[in-house]
């Protein structure tokens, strides 16, 4: 597969997008980067608009998607959202799983995402009992990422806990739990030897949170991590309540309580990060711990709005997610984390739009342990998004502020084209391996919902 694309804007890590440059791709490569390349050279594939690296959602719960509208009837809060969620947790099956996921990642790929971290912890059948195949729910979201045309780290997670206090899974939520740490650690080493051979899957391990997690499991997760050189994840402080309970029970925040566990440092996520004390801060910043935020979902559950500013200042990486799939759209993700910062402190411009391109790219990548994806460099694999200029949204861009109109005013929906691995996924804004993804969305979220 060898391929000379000519992009009319591309972004190369500058400030600003370059005009004109040509991207030798061979096999899954980008093997030569020219700028300034005023014209299509012969034989060349032009990208119209400007062309960035394959779009990174570092967070993702594949299924919420079925859940997107019915929620937003009445009132609530996270927790009562979750009693939705769980309803619809309930009812996947390896099948119906796998083929929603793969409706959901082809949204995502159309969205200009070209890789995502599945934080996936819905592992066994109803009533807890595994499947024939242990690892059948994690299968059935490889396969889709697979059949979606995206890569994917699988993020095992381990769920055994109803609560910072050790109460045991009840109803829906013993589908998720692998009973001690040492059967999840198990189950995923068997997950992780699957994935090895496949070259668009990697694995990573997950916390799925202090209170899913007793104090006593969270090194044995963090440890597997470490020896597998793999990400580790986990959902930290996303609601005040979490930690209350953390307080009451460990006399410590959940940062805190996983800094004692030795679980922080440049291969660990947290996800969310949203009600931290300066030290908390302090902890993950310096320990080079990454942060992912979700700012659609974070809105959308009314959870609050995480210091992100203040942990990158601190060193902690900031990437983004789509999380409970609200919206699927990684450019809007990336101006929430600026705009809502804009309604918290009465100030504009905290993030420039070459940082948020960088959340959404190279930092992303890192996270999910893809250290040569992220950046159009020579050597590196070769996944490109294409965002138009020529939409209703993006029409009359300035050519030195192309990357301001793609972070401000484009959608998901002015994504043109995208190559993952040196393939073409979507053409012209259509998927190329699910055609009709919207009817495959509705056929897979009726097949779960009835
Ligand atoms: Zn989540």
């Amino acid at each position: 597969m060898n391929e000379l694309y000519w992009c009319e804007f591309a972004w190369l890590g500058g400030d600003t997008a370059e005009r004109g440059v040509a991207l030798q791709v061979t096999g899954d490569r980008i093997t030569d980067v020219t700028p300034a390349v005023a014209h299509p050279p012969t034989n060349s594939t032009v990208l119209r608009g400007v062309t960035v690296p394959g779009l990174v959602n570092a967070h993702s719960h594949a299924f919420h998607r079925a859940l997107r509208g019915r929620t937003q009837v009445g009132r609530g809060s996270f927790w009562s959202w979750r009693e939705q969620m769980y309803a619809v947790a309930a009812r996947l099956t390896p099948d119906t799983y796998r083929q929603l996921a793969t409706a959901v990642y082809a949204e995502m790929a159309l969205a200009g995402i070209t890789c995502v971290g599945e934080f996936h912890y819905l592992h066994h059948d109803v009533d807890g009992v595994s499947y024939a195949d242990p690892n059948a729910m994690s299968q059935a979201v490889v396969d889709a990422a697979g059949d979606a045309g995206m890569r994917l780290t699988l993020l095992d997670t381990c769920y055994l806990t109803a609560g910072v206090d050790g109460s045991p899974l009840t109803g829906t939520q013993r589908r998720f739990g692998d009973h001690d740490p040492g059967a999840w650690a198990e189950r995923a080493e068997g997950m992780a030897s699957r994935v090895s051979d496949n070259v668009a899957a990697r694995m990573g391990a997950a916390i799925h949170s202090v209170r899913a997690v007793p104090a006593e499991a969270l090194p044995v997760v963090a440890e597997w991590a470490t020896r597998h050189d793999a990400p580790l994840h986990a959902h930290v402080s996303e609601q005040r309540a979490e930690n209350d309970d953390c307080q009451r029970v460990h006399g410590c925040s959940p940062t805190e309580l996983l800094a004692g566990a030795g679980a922080l440092g440049p291969r660990m996520t947290a996800v969310h990060a949203t009600h931290l004390s300066a030290t908390d801060i302090g902890l993950l910043g310096g320990s080079g711990t990454g942060v992912c935020m979700c700012p659609t979902t974070e809105r959308d559950l009314a959870d609050g709005i995480g210091p992100a500013r203040q942990l990158d200042s601190a060193g902690s990486p900031v990437s983004l997610g789509s999380d409970s799939q609200a919206v699927i759209d990684l450019l809007q993700e990336g101006r929430g984390l600026e705009l809502d910062q804009r309604l918290a402190s009465g100030q504009r411009g905290h993030w420039s739009a070459r940082e948020l391109l960088r959340s959404v790219t190279t930092n992303g990548a890192q996270a999910l342990g893809w250290s040569e994806l992220g950046r159009l460099r020579c050597g590196d694999l070769a996944d490109l998004t294409t965002i138009g200029l020529d939409s209703v949204r993006t029409s009359d861009a300035v050519s030195t502020s192309v990357l301001e109109t793609a972070l401000f005013a484009a959608t998901a929906a002015d994504v043109r084209s995208v190559v993952v691995g040196g393939r073409v996924v979507v053409n012209e804004g259509r998927h190329a391996l699910v055609p009709d993804t919207a009817r495959l969305l509705r056929t897979a979220v009726h097949a779960v919902l009835g």
